[in-house]
């Protein structure tokens, strides 16, 4: 993988222009009444410039906007392959621009820099590019009338989509959302996580650059409580795709209710589990169980942060994966061999503290990592074992690198353990039984099951939960069900 200095990205850092303003119908937009917050860099506490903090009144424009720009059919209305076109320039400006893309998301979210430069934005502008690839290859239905009919059965933009998404996966998360949902015809407001605009609304500038018509993609900065509320209620908005805690999703579904009954697809929390029984291949089980908890600072909605051992290796695995867990670094966002950056901001690493004390009253042992310093960002990666169904550290998602140890003594116990959760986004089977294997993640109530791997996930397969981690489905040609709806055509026959 390539690598670069803390140096070139300070460099690169003096040169880059940071973007604070929304972005309304191909425009900077200020917040109508000059209202900004301030975006700082959780791994140095800089301010790194200050966000407009957007009003319902600029909701408001931005909506209109995107109706306008939908109705008049100047996106919409464009042949599938001139769609294409434009959106696969823009996955290759991204690209072009990866460095500075980069460095935004990591000083934005204090994720290792490396990490967003291999990872993240090529992953963003893989995402676009896929999808606009799909769009010339998708089909209608001719339905199975008598011989006097003709039904069909197509699918139409839904017109003006709103994504509401978290600051974990800024960048990536945004073009899970935006690709499907532009491709597809729609217009789009987007609304990024409070403390993660940049990658947003340099995302938007280069759209325009692609050609993407204005007003078709607009980003509107801001608090949950106003700009997302407003879009959850807001009466010309027809589709909201969500990604975030199970607790906003809930109000969502709300706003839905108590408004226009918009479609509200939330992808929420997770509390993953990773089955690990003695005959699989330990050490690659240990590698991957560190990478299913601890990448990303744990900030992952499918982290196995439940990690079930059976008895029998159960002391071998915890002294591996505590030699693990010790040997990685964690510190500087900007260094090359970071691989654990700071938590997005203090509120947050005081809530992570918060689990692992609370983990030690309740019984758990610290096996390594712990609190750290109190006046950073920075939570080191940490092991509780002896943790029961019981504990909060058992059932709450802590969103940190922070992984807990149980003990089980039979496959059914491993599944009931496994499936005690509210949440059921994704789970990790580790045996070298393949019926053992196929078995258990027949049983397992989560949206991804994953075999001798971690987190498995691709453009090509969705990726969403069961129970209360939501019932929408990004990536995959799937998520068109929430972008589209089926239109039926009947023609009578003379
Ligand atoms: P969050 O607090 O639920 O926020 C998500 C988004 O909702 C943000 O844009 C937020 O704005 C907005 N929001 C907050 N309160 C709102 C309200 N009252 N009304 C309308 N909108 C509101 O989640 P987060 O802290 O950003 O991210 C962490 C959560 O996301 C975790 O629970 C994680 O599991 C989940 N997640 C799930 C997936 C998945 O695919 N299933 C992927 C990644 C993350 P503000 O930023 O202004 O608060
Ligand atoms: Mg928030």
């Amino acid at each position: 993988m390539t690598s670069f200095s803390k140096d070139y990205w300070l460099t690169l850092q003096a040169n880059t222009r940071l973007p604070s303003q929304a972005w309304i119908n191909g425009q900077h937009h200020s917040a109508s009444d000059g209202s900004c917050y301030d975006t700082v860099n959780p791994a140095t506490g800089e301010l790194l410039t200050q966000t407009a903090a957007c009003s319902t009144a600029d909701v408001d424009t931005a909506v209109q906007n995107a109706r306008a720009t939908f109705e008049s059919g100047v996106w919409a209305e464009l042949p599938p392959a001139e769609r294409k076109a434009i959106i696969r320039k823009l996955a290759s400006l991204m690209m072009k621009h990866r460095e500075e893309l980069s460095l935004l998301e990591s000083l934005n979210v204090g994720k290792p820099v490396m990490d967003c430069y291999n990872l993240d934005i090529p992953g963003a502008a893989g995402c676009f590019e896929w999808y606009a690839e799909s769009v010339d290859k998708l089909y209608g239905e001719v339905a199975p009338t008598d011989r006097h009919n003709i039904a069909t059965i197509t699918r139409e933009a839904v017109g003006v989509v709103a994504a509401v998404i978290p600051w974990n996966f800024p960048l990536d998360i945004a073009a899970w959302k935006l690709a499907p949902a532009l491709i597809a015809g729609n217009s789009v407001v987007l609304k990024p996580a409070e403390q993660s605009p940049l990658t947003a609304l340099r995302l938007a500038e280069l759209a325009k650059e692609a050609g993407l018509p204005d007003g078709v993609l607009n980003v509107v900065t801001g608090l949950g409580e106003v700009v997302g509320q407003a879009l959850g209620r807001h009466m010309d908005v027809d589709c909201l795709t969500f990604t975030g805690s199970t607790a906003v999703g809930k109000l969502f579904m709300g706003y839905s209710a108590e408004s226009n009954m918009k479609q509200v697809w939330p992808e929420t929390g997770g509390k993953s589990p990773n089955l690990i029984f003695a005959d699989c291949d330990l050490e690659a089980a240990v590698e991957h169980a560190a990478m299913g908890i601890f990448f990303n600072q744990g900030e992952v909605c499918s982290a196995n942060s439940r990690i079930l051992v059976e008895s029998s290796v159960y002391d071998a695995f915890v002294e591996r994966f505590v030699a693990k867990a010790e040997s990685m670094v964690v510190g500087d966002p900007l260094q090359p061999d970071t691989e654990v950056g700071a938590l997005i901001d203090h509120q947050h690493a005081s809530r992570v503290r918060g689990f692992i004390e609370q983990a030690q009253q309740q019984g758990a042992t610290l096996a390594c990592g712990g609190t750290g310093a109190e006046d950073d960002c920075l939570v080191p990666p940490t092991i509780l074992t002896n943790v029961t169904p019981a504990m909060t550290i058992a059932t709450e998602e802590v969103f940190g690198p922070v992984a807990a140890i149980m003990r089980f003594e039979t496959e059914a116990e491993a599944i009931q353990l496994a499936n005690d959760s509210i949440y059921g986004l994704a789970a990790s089977v580790w045996t070298n039984n393949i019926n053992c294997a196929y078995r258990v993640a027949g049983k397992l109530r989560a949206g991804t099951v994953s075999i001798n791997a971690m987190d498995a996930i691709d453009y090509s397969v969705p990726f969403g939960g069961y129970k209360q981690s939501g019932f929408g489905r990004d990536l995959s040609l799937h998520a068109f069900d929430k972008f589209t709806q089926l239109k039926t055509t009947w023609l009578k026959l003379r």
